[in-house]
């Protein structure tokens, strides 16, 4: 059936979806349909230090959606168990011995970090040595790093500049046009919804007879599920489009609730943005620009992306370079009780707990952990945000990164390194009645608030342990640390 057709290829890395991808959709248009699906997963993965079981089944649950939707519409994905840099050249030779012959083009949705932007290089030197044609489009950022720029060429290092001018781009026309070409129409999402969806699909590798490549999503699954260790949520973008849709109706509180963790006061769409099954500006495009302050969170990502792309070594040490040399304590036994969630600071142990238990923290409550780490119990960032990697389901380098490096004042906060979260006032102020403290911490369930929220009160809850140190004397050495290094 295939034989003598032109067909293409097209790469999922972290696009995981059909509606609104643009690199999917031109080799499809290129095409008449006839378009595979390909994903290559490298198992060296799997001894990274930071590699999370949990994320890795959302992944799979996110992958294995993608080919229920690709199949339902007469296409196909295929999941291979190497690395993209082995898996290339093995399946294109072979296409290439076979009556199929190569396909027309690689297509991809483009990445910005450090990794990809190395492997994306090499995958276009191979399909270069097989005279085959790639396509890539951006994808999961409005407004990429290199198009946000100064006046003088270079790149902001400072998030309110880089928002004024990423907030006129995104306004102005091509940031419009860009959020209409991703955007998500209601009647495919319903479609899905009723199972009624057409074969927009010309081909599938079923059609590829006689090849050797073997589908591994299943052996991946089956694997991967032995080393889980949380209920993982449902994932996907018929998922991700329904949680947005139901926000939608709750962005209007966003500004007054975004900062209380005992509410579901912001989206939760961030482990859905990580895959790609929605991406910055469908939602957007669904929210609109109402909430200042959500738009305004959106850009947070976009500009951690642009300073990843910039700066690559952040991914390594410090962006201030005055900050490289640190002297962290780095106590193990302390990091073990920050990890557990048993430091005797309610709001820390909390969140650390919410983490172990969901994979998801709040962002008040991760910036109160971060500074906790690294300020109260002096620390490394780099632990803390390689133990956030290994236990968050939205993961992602880039506003991780971001996101430790604001914590620890060793990265582009324009605010000094003596601005320190008092623990105890955070809880107090973001979590008044000890609610969010009381769902993750039922030792302290008893317990009135104030006393909860009290540094010096007596607890004496049997299992609970004392604070873990003095916020005050901590605060105190974090200073002279930081004051070192200048
Ligand atoms: P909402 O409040 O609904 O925001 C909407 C979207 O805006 C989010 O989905 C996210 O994409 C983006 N966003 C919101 N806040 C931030 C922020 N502070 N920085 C960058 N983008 C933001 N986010 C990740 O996606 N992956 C991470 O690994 C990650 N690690 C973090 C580590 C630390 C120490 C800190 C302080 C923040 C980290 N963040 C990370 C950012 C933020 O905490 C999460 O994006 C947010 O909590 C996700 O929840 P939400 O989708 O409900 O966010």
């Amino acid at each position: 059936m295939m034989v003598n057709k032109r067909y293409g290829i097209h790469w999922f890395r972290r696009d995981l979806r059909i509606a609104g991808n643009e690199s999917l959709r031109y080799n499809w248009s290129q095409h008449a349909g006839r378009v595979l699906g390909l994903f290559c997963f490298d198992s060296e993965f799997l001894k990274r230090a930071d590699f999370s079981h949990n994320r890795f089944a959302f992944f799979l649950k996110t992958l294995r959606q993608l080919q229920s939707e690709m199949r339902q519409q007469g296409g196909d994905l295929l999941v291979v168990d190497a690395a993209p840099s082995k898996a290339f050249p093995q399946i294109l030779n072979e296409l290439k011995r076979s009556d199929y012959g190569l396909p027309s083009l690689v297509s991809w949705g483009r990445d910005y970090e450090p990794f990809a932007r190395a492997r994306d290089q090499q995958i276009e030197n191979i399909l270069q040595s097989f005279q085959v044609n790639h396509h890539t489009e951006r994808d999961h950022l409005l407004m990429e790093p290199h198009e946000i720029l100064k006046d003088d060429g270079g790149f902001y290092q400072v998030y309110s500049p880089y928002f004024k001018r990423w907030y006129a781009s995104v306004l102005a026309e091509k940031g419009q046009r860009r959020i209409q070409a991703q955007k998500v129409s209601e009647g495919y999402a319903q479609r899905l919804i009723q199972g009624d969806l057409k074969n927009i699909f010309q081909t599938s590798w079923k059609d590829f007879k006689g090849l050797s490549f073997l589908d591994q999503l299943e052996h991946f699954e089956s694997e991967n599920k032995k080393s889980v260790t949380i209920a993982i949520p449902e994932a996907g973008f018929l998922t991700a489009y329904r949680r947005l849709q139901e926000f939608k109706n709750r962005v209007g509180d966003y500004t007054a609730q975004r900062d209380l963790p005992f509410l579901d006061g912001t989206s939760q769409l961030s482990l859905y943005q990580k895959n790609g099954s929605l991406v910055s500006s469908q939602i957007l495009q669904t929210v609109g620009f109402r909430d200042q302050q959500f738009v305004k969170e959106i850009a947070w990502r976009e500009f951690y992306y642009s300073i990843l792309w910039h700066r690559p070594d952040v991914e390594a040490s410090a962006f201030l370079p005055q900050y490289k040399n640190i002297k962290w304590q780095n106590d193990a036994s302390w990091f073990q009780r920050w990890c557990e969630g048993t430091t005797g600071f309610p709001i820390v142990d909390a969140g650390m707990r919410q983490l172990n238990t969901t994979g998801w923290m709040h962002n008040r409550v991760r910036m109160i952990v971060a500074s906790f780490l690294v300020k109260d119990l002096l620390i490394d960032w780099r632990w803390g945000e390689n133990y956030f990697m290994k236990m968050l389901l939205d993961g992602d380098l880039a506003p991780n990164n971001g996101g430790w490096q604001w914590a620890a004042s060793t990265g582009c906060d324009p605010q000094p390194y003596f601005r320190i979260f008092n623990p105890w006032l955070q809880a107090a102020k973001f979590d008044p009645d000890a609610e969010y403290i009381k769902q993750y911490v039922p030792e302290l369930r008893d317990l009135p608030a104030k006393i909860i929220h009290a540094p010096d009160a007596e607890r004496g809850i049997a299992g609970y342990p004392e604070p873990i140190v003095d916020h005050a004397v901590q605060k105190t050495k974090a200073l002279q640390l930081f004051a070192l290094s200048e």
